[in-house]
């Protein structure tokens, strides 16, 4: 999954063993405002992304990056050695804490927050959480 690797490494986040990827993020949208990067290079969400963010996300405070619409959402993934390859969806904020009790804590599962537009199919990792430090 592209969205997962950004080509800039993530820095430490506030909370403890976090990654936060919006340096990554202000770097890309600046080589595509510079005219380095196409909008078809960076507005690249696969349709499956896309009906996850229609499907299992929430609106993000801010408008999109690229297309400056309010189409903006966050979904969030949940990685981890229990889990399947693919990592699960976040449903909703109880689906969250039902994941966190099952694989939280000292299992090694992490959230990822990744940020779709469903206007204009931009999509970027915005930060990784180890699980037991979300539990707010
Ligand atoms: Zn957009």
């Amino acid at each position: 999954m592209p969205f997962l690797q950004p080509e800039a490494p993530g820095r430490s986040g506030d909370a403890p063993g976090s990654i936060d990827y919006r340096f990554a993020r202000r770097q890309l949208l600046h080589r595509y405002r510079s005219g380095e990067l196409t909008r078809g290079d960076v507005c690249d969400a696969q349709s499956e992304l896309m009906r996850i963010a229609v499907n299992h996300s929430r609106k993000a405070t801010s408008p999109c990056p690229i297309c400056g619409q309010r189409e903006l959402r966050i979904v969030r993934f949940v990685f981890g050695s229990k889990l399947p390859a693919g990592g699960r969806v976040v449903e909703n904020n109880t689906h969250l804490l039902k994941l966190s009790e099952k694989y939280g804590g000292s299992s090694g599962a992490r959230t990822y927050s990744v940020e779709i537009c469903l206007a204009c199919r931009w999509n970027h990792l915005l930060d990784i959480v180890p699980m037991a430090a979300r539990s707010r």
